[in-house]
């Protein structure tokens, strides 16, 4: 099997005081070994929320995770222990966030930090493990590194921070490294620079990542494959070159036309540009959850809920306008 991790109707659900909210709604989806995969969206679309409970990361008992399955490396993660859930994705599941001093420790020194995955998942000397710190901190281009060692979070840029992170991402050599927005904190140039640094050290290690943001020029620049989402499901899933080059969802076609020229500055809000917002998961719209903003909408798009189509090679799209025949029925 060359997948490494397929999932099977993933479904997250929170509730709270005004009930029970769908987060995560059946999602799907395959990454092969040392693939990227993106998962695109705005914010509020369900892609953080994905990662999470992959990790085992969603608080109970207001968060609840269940899928049909998730086989990762093997076995099907949903039939594990939790002592063995924990112990496999410490080891081989690691994830990056998008501001690495919110997920840093101020008191703690980068060496005790960034060795902590090792100190937990193997019987190292801290001598040990202090070598394997220094080696990552030169392998993510960590300038200095031994005098980087004892440092502690603010002695280092933001740019420094995120490689750090990095590095204790990939200490345990895991075989899947999740990255939500992991340069969205960053100025251009530095993005860049962590963008092509993950994509060597995939080419190097072998690591598969999943790579969450809400930009497509970022997807464009790295990944192999990529799923859209949008207010809890996955709309478009694709080749990153078909989805470029053909983009098939209209929700998809309004992001590519939302990205801004080389020119315009990067920001957070660059998806602003598409009217209308993110649907409230609470009360969401009857039929396609996008037809609000869409401007194909037909009158099935208001009243019935459209599946995902195959448009061939693996290129899925959920939308009435390549399921004529379900729209026929
Ligand atoms: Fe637009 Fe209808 Fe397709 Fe939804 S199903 S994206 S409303 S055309
Ligand atoms: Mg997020």
């Amino acid at each position: 099997q060359n997948q490494l991790l397929s999932v099977r109707n993933l479904r997250t659900d929170f509730s709270g005081h005004r009930g029970a909210v769908r987060v995560v709604d059946n999602v799907s989806f395959d990454v092969g070994r040392g693939r990227i995969v993106g998962l695109v969206g705005e914010s509020g679309s369900g892609k953080s929320v994905t990662s999470l409970s992959l990790m085992g990361l969603v608080a109970s008992p207001s968060g609840r995770v269940s899928a049909d399955s998730i086989l990762f490396d093997g076995s099907d993660l949903t039939k594990l222990t939790p002592d063995q859930l924990r112990h496999k994705r410490g080891r081989d599941m690691s994830m990056v966030f998008q501001e690495p001093m919110t997920s840093l420790n101020p008191v703690r020194t980068m060496v005790q930090q960034v060795g902590e995955p090792l100190s937990i998942h193997t019987n190292l000397s801290r001598r040990a493990i202090q070598e394997k710190v220094l080696h990552m901190f030169e392998t993510v281009g960590i300038p200095e590194p031994a005098a980087r060692l004892d440092a502690y979070p603010h002695e280092l840029s933001g740019g420094l921070r995120q490689r750090a992170m990095i590095a204790m991402g990939l200490i345990c050599e895991p075989k899947l490294l999740i990255a939500d927005e992991p340069t969205t904190a960053l100025d251009v140039t530095t993005q860049a620079q962590i963008l092509r640094l993950m994509v060597a050290l995939r080419d190097r290690i072998g690591t598969a990542i999943i790579m969450i943001t809400h930009d497509l020029g970022i997807i464009a620049e790295m990944c192999d494959e990529v799923n859209v989402m949008y207010a809890g499901q996955i709309v478009e899933q694709a080749d990153v070159f078909d989805l470029f080059d053909r983009p098939s969802h209209p929700y998809t076609r309004a992001l590519l036309a939302s990205i801004p020229k080389a020119t315009e500055k990067r920001s957070g809000d660059r998806m602003s540009s598409i009217k209308g917002v993110v649907p409230n998961l609470v009360k969401l719209p009857q039929g396609c959850r996008f037809h609000p903003r869409c401007g194909d909408a037909m009158p099935i798009c208001r009243v019935k809920s459209p599946d995902l189509t195959d448009l061939g090679r693996g290129h899925k799209a959920r939308c009435w306008l390549h399921d004529k025949q379900g729209a026929a029925s």
